[in-house]
This record gives C-alpha cells, structure tokens and sequence, in this order.
C-alpha cells in the first residue's frame, strides 16, 4: 500500500519523500495486540458473510450510478473550488445550499443548525460563541432511520494558497504484490483542497441518494442528512445536535475518505481526542542588562512540555503531541518572555483514560520549575483540558455489519477494507450515541490536510453504489 501510494506521489507531483515513519522511542515497545487491533481490525466475519444477490431495483441503482461519473466529478469539482475553509463562514454557506438544493428536489426538508458553544479566546478567556448556520436535512418515512454525516469546511483556509481543482491521470503500477499481480491499475485522480476530507465524501452522499430516488428506494423512507461546518476544529459547534440525531437514529453513515488505495478502507474504529492549552506567564526583562529580573516563561513551558510528551504511551494506545507553542506578540531573542502557550494533542483509545490525561496534565502544570533566585517570584500556570472526539470502540455489533458491508462490496465488485484510525471525527460522536455507524464511505484518497490531498475519482461511482445498496439492505431489516 505505501509503495503505490509513494509511486502516485512522485509521479504526480515529484513532491519530496512520502510517509516517512515516527520512531518509537527506545523506552516503548511496538503496538499490542489491542492497538494492532484497532489500526487493523480483522474480518473473518466478514469473509462468512452471505448475502442475497442484487435485486431488480439495486441492480437499476447501480446501472444509474454508472453513468454518473462525469457528473460526480463535475460537482466535486465545484464545491471543491468554493473554499470552505472552518474560518470561511460564507464559503461553508455556499458549499451547503448547493448541495442542499438537490436534496430538497428529492423531498427533504431543511433545517439550520445554530449551535452555541463555549470556546476560549486568545487570552484564556472563556466565551460563549455561537456557528453555523449549517444543515440539516430531513426526510420522514418508515422503517430503519438512516443518519448520513459530511461536513462542509476543510482545513485550507483562503490564504492557504490551495484553491484549486485539478484531475491527473497516472498508468497502472508495475510494482506487484505477493500474489505477483499489480499493485494498482490506472488511476485517474484529482488534487485539490477538501477533494478527500470531504467533499468526495459530500459528493457521494448527494448521488446516493439521487440514485436511491430515481429508483422508488427512498420512498417512505426515513433520512437524515447531516452537514456541519465545523469538524475540522472539532466540531465543538455541532457535537451535542448530531449526538441527539444519532441518538433516534438506527444506522449512520459518516463520509470521510475510504482509506489506503486500492482497497478503500472503511473505518470502524477510532482513537478519542483531546487537548490542552498550556499558558505560562513569567516576568519579562532584557536578556543581557536586566537578565537576573526576568523569569523565562518559555524555559517554564518548555520543561512541562518536555514532562507532557512522555505520557505518550504506545502500550496504553495514548500519544500526547506539542504541535503549537506561541511566546506572544512581544517575542524578541534579546527579550526574557513573561508569556508563553502550547496546545498539546492527545489521542487515547480507552474512555477511561480521559480522567488519567486530565489529572496527569493538571499535576504536571502545577509543578514550578523557575523561580527567581533574588525575588523568590515563581512562574505561574494555567491549563486548559478539553475533550474532543470520544474513541469509537470496536464493538461486536460493528463487526457483524461491516462483514455485510464488505460483502456488498465483493457483490458489486468494489473493492473495500476496513481500518482503525487514531483521527478524531464525528462518526465518534455517532457511535458514542449507540447508533450503529461506520465511517469513511467517501472515496478513496489520501494526503489529507496537505496541499498533496487527492482523490481516486473512480471510487466516486463506487462509494455512491455500496452507500446505496447498503442503505437499500438496511431498509430490508426488521
Ligand atoms: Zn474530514
């Protein structure tokens, strides 16, 4: 998988070395069989899965489908070169009325999604923001109550500089695999920003169900829609409405893009997300006349962080991951800073583990390194530490469907796996709700959060038909 993934790379952009790999540090052994688990969760369930063949009406979706390619790719094309980037409140209004706008032709009713929620502002000050509007668009009918989730925005605000749409064409690998074949046929792509994360995965959504309509499947029929706008911050915005949707919904379907080509992995497992904002304040003075005055907030910072990183603990399934640190507006080399902020990533696999993060975090920040030898005056701390996306456990159940799933799949000839994710998304947030939910039903691409983010286009047809076959099989159970 990395070596096609690699070859794609250099051919299309001849960018610089792909997927080079985090040590482990010396002190950590490599994952346990429950980590392993997660990353690759097995299926010999789904290897015993039968399921019935297709029927008149899903054999008439996936002729519909088939033909849509071109039509796909034109709508990806354009919401993709409308920035929606978490900041771009009116690019994230556009993307959503376009995409809204053929729903309600098929019946749905929309609904705006204002949500509130409490946020700190830069300087550490908590306060009650309001987002959105977002969509929400429903269908009412009988039978199981589906809940399909994308969300509008991208990581690439309009100053990202990555704006663009643009398709490439790479000739299938000579590389092969064990099994001496090919390790990918011809690719026809694109690069773009949100191409993958996920406006693929809109895109599918909207076919989908536009198939499911042209063929009488969704009548009666009881759908949700769900576009956020917010997930690329961690849908703060748009948490506790998707967790009630979830919560009076059977089954839910979440959009991100299907992992590692050719085999389109759909996630049914995830790590939970949190983090802290760690503010250190010190005394500020000239670095060389005044230096005895000062107390270095960066020294104090520093020191925390460095204690911080070591929770990572592969064996737990916990990384903890500095990846801001802002001494202020004032920071000169020549200045001893009395200001200094990190925000540390954690990512963790057992619910429990929140509360061990929490106290740990909480008594190392409280711990004082710098003290000023003269005045006695020491560094002070504040923390912040909040939650983001909970884990979304393997579960039995889980298990059970997505060997359905993967048959579907082998029935319609699309290729499809499974994977585990350490990424938070709101598929967590619907699993945490006790619907049944799997996610990255998008198509299949990579790169995400770079400005190398591409998309295989000819997993756009082929997420659209198992999306709908599997909504079709799931309005056949009792
Ligand atoms: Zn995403």
């Amino acid at each position: 998988m990395f070596r096609i993934s690699v070859l794609l790379l250099t051919v299309v952009m001849s960018s610089q070395q792909a997927f080079a790999q985090a040590p482990y540090p010396a002190d950590s052994t490599l994952p346990l069989p429950e980590i392993e688990a997660l990353v690759n969760p097995r299926v010999e369930v789904a290897e015993a899965t039968k399921v019935a063949p297709l029927e008149a009406k899903e054999k008439e979706l996936v002729k519909f489908l088939d033909d849509k390619k071109d039509e796909m790719i034109t709508l990806l094309k354009e919401i993709v070169e409308i920035n929606s980037g978490s900041r771009n409140a009116a690019g994230i209004e556009s993307v959503g009325k376009i995409l809204s706008a053929r729903l309600v032709k098929l019946g749905f009713k929309e609904e705006f999604i204002l949500a509130k929620a409490e946020t700190l502002d830069v300087a550490g000050e908590r306060k009650v923001q309001t987002s959105g509007p977002w969509r929400i668009l429903r269908k009412a009918g009988k039978g199981k109550k589906v809940l399909l989730m994308g969300h509008l925005d991208t990581v690439f605000e309009p100053e990202s500089g990555f704006l663009t749409f643009s398709e490439f064409r790479v000739a299938p690998s000579h590389d092969v695999d064990e099994s001496g074949r090919m390790t990918h046929g011809p690719i026809h792509g694109a690069i773009g920003p949100g191409v993958a994360d996920m406006k693929g995965g809109l895109v599918v959504i909207v076919f989908t169900l536009e198939a499911l309509n042209e063929t009488g499947l969704l009548k009666d029929k009881d759908v949700t829609v769900f576009f956020n706008g917010d997930e690329e911050t961690g849908s703060k915005f748009s948490q506790d409405k998707m967790f009630a949707e979830a919560k009076r919904t059977d089954f839910c379907l979440n959009f991100e893009e299907g992992r590692d080509v050719p085999y389109g992995g759909i996630v049914l497992a995830r790590k939970g997300t949190a983090g802290a904002t760690i503010t250190c304040r010190g005394r500020a003075a000239h670095a060389g006349n005044q230096h005895y005055l000062g107390i270095n907030a960066a020294v104090e910072l520093s020191h925390k962080l460095l204690e911080l990183s070591r929770l990572s603990d592969y064996k737990r399934g916990i990384t903890a991951s500095p990846g801001v640190i802002d001494l202020g507006p004032f920071a000169k080399s020549n200045r001893v800073p009395d200001f200094a902020r990190a925000e540390v990533d954690f990512r963790y696999l057992n619910p429990a583990d929140t509360s061990y993060l929490r106290a740990r975090v909480e008594e190392i920040c409280r711990k004082v390194y710098l003290r000023n030898p003269w005045t006695g005056e020491a560094a002070r701390t504040e923390v912040e530490f909040e939650l983001g996306f909970p884990p979304m456990r393997p579960d039995t159940a889980r298990y059970r469907w997505v060997g359905e799933v993967l048959a579907l799949a082998r029935l319609l000839n699309v290729p499809a796996g499974v994977k585990g994710s350490a990424g938070g998304s709101d598929a967590s947030v619907a699993a945490l709700a006790g619907c049944m939910t799997l996610d990255a039903l998008g198509p299949v691409g990579g790169a995400s959060h770079t400005t190398e983010e591409w998309v295989h286009l000819n997993t756009l047809p082929d997420r659209a038909k198992l999306t709908a076959l599997i909504l079709s099989r799931i309005w056949k159970k009792k």
